[in-house]
């Protein structure tokens, strides 16, 4: 059954205002109701000419939760599953994602229900641009900036670009995620995956763990990226999987070898030198990280989880009560809107960057991401140790009550 990632939310929210005690601070304010309630939900039609001369249609999303901290922000989801729900909760995420790193956004999120494996790459092209073209009066540097997610890649905020500059000049800082070549910034390829292994050494440190072993699952931009930078610190890649299957070698996977098998077939199935893995979530190792979709962690098999923490690459990937149950076996979770923050991060470096004309070293990019994704791990974690609750429990809360205080500061007619 599919899990509804905004139900979620919206509890894990409310238990947040529950614990800020924001009725009592501001009675009568209806701060957490209004929050949930996105500032703008836009769903559309898109039909494409395929090139067989074929008709097909889509839906098109794009939901603006949050401006109270800055312009709306986020990615571009392209996955045939995607639904309103699925998007409101990608949307809110961002704008609680963003308020926890400090940087001047708010929250957004889109995409099409569409697989893009099912697409040659003109049809991709077409789709996209006529995407960008129906929501070109509500993105834009100072209002609305997309960026890639799952399904989507630097090609399309290529396309997403260009589209925009047809109707608008001063285009680049519309979208982030692009190639080098147009404005893109060093260093946003690898953001989010460096970024998740950041907050994991962090965790490693704080928790004492010795020898740690990881395993993660989902290959594409994030898990890729992360198993990379495990393996640049020399922590053993253990188990990875994909949505063909999954491959183990307890004594470690050897990840540039295995990222030039997945470029030349499409998948880590079948990568010489390990071995078939059955399921991914309840393997053997110390670390997991889950970088695929939502819900991969549910009530069926938290509780046969053996990793000691999990530092959550992808955006929902615990269910509420799979986060429960995992609270009880005393896990560690480095939640997704502080894991997996280092994306965005970055997209707010190439905004300034593309704002600037002015472009920096991929040692900046990183040194810059790394002090800021550190500064906001040692936030959460002090504040979590100082009112003895989980590390998500305290990014909730602290994010949250920026909103909240932003929301009260502008005030409501
Ligand atoms: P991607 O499309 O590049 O890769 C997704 C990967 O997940 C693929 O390897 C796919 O095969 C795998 N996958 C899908 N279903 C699976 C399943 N059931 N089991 C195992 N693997 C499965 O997407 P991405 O950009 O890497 O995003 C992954 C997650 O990270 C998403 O939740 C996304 O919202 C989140 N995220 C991405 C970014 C970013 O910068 N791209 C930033 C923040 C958060």
């Amino acid at each position: 059954m599919k899990t509804n990632p905004f139900d979620d939310v919206s509890k894990l929210v409310r238990a947040a205002g529950d614990y800020l005690e924001l009725e009592k601070k501001y009675p009568q304010q209806t701060l957490v109701e209004r929050f949930l309630i996105p500032d703008k939900t836009i769903l559309f039609r898109l039909s494409l000419k395929r090139d067989d001369g074929t008709a097909g249609y889509y839906l098109g999303y794009r939901v603006q939760h949050s401006d109270m901290l800055g312009c709306y922000k986020g990615g571009i989801r392209f996955h045939p599953m995607i639904d309103l729900d699925e998007v409101k909760a990608l949307a809110t995420w961002m704008t609680l994602k963003t308020s926890l790193v400090d940087i001047p956004f708010g929250g957004a999120k889109g995409g099409i229900n569409v697989d893009p494996a099912t697409l040659s790459f003109s049809e991709r092209e077409r789709l996209t641009r006529k995407y960008t073209h129906r929501l070109v009066n509500d993105i834009g540097p100072a209002i609305d900036i997309p960026a890639p997610d799952v399904g989507t890649s630097a090609q399309e905020m290529a396309w997403i670009y260009d589209e925009y500059r047809k109707h608008q000049s001063n285009a680049r800082a519309a979208v982030t995620g692009k190639p080098l070549e147009i404005g893109g910034s060093a260093g946003r390829q690898a953001a989010t995956g460096n970024g998740v292994v950041f907050t994991m050494l962090e965790a490693i440190k704080d928790m004492k763990l010795e020898n740690p072993k990881v395993a993660v699952q989902g290959f594409g931009n994030v898990g890729s990226h992360a198993a990379l930078a495990c393996r640049k610190n020399r922590i053993p890649v253990v188990a990875v999987s994909d949505v063909k299957g999954g491959i183990c070698n307890p004594n470690g996977l050897d990840v540039k070898k295995l990222i030039r098998h997945v470029a030349a077939t499409g998948s880590v199935v079948g990568f010489a030198g390990a071995s078939e893995l059955e399921d991914i979530i309840t393997c053997d190792c110390d670390i997991l990280l889950p970088c695929a979709l939502e819900g991969a962690i549910t009530e069926n098999n938290a509780a046969k989880i053996k990793a000691r923490l999990i530092v959550e690459g992808a955006n929902g990937p615990t269910t509420y009560e799979a986060n429960g149950i995992l609270q009880k076996m005393n896990v560690t979770i480095v939640p997704d809107i502080l894991a997996n923050s280092g994306g965005v991060i970055v997209s707010y470096y190439e905004w300034v960057q593309n704002r600037e004309g002015f472009y920096w070293e991929e040692t900046e990019v990183n040194e810059r991401l790394k002090k800021k994704i550190i500064a906001a791990y040692n936030k959460v974690r002090t504040y979590a140790q100082k009112n003895d609750m989980d590390l998500r429990q305290a990014a909730y809360c602290l994010a949250l009550k920026k909103v909240a205080d932003a929301m009260i500061l502008r005030g409501t007619q």
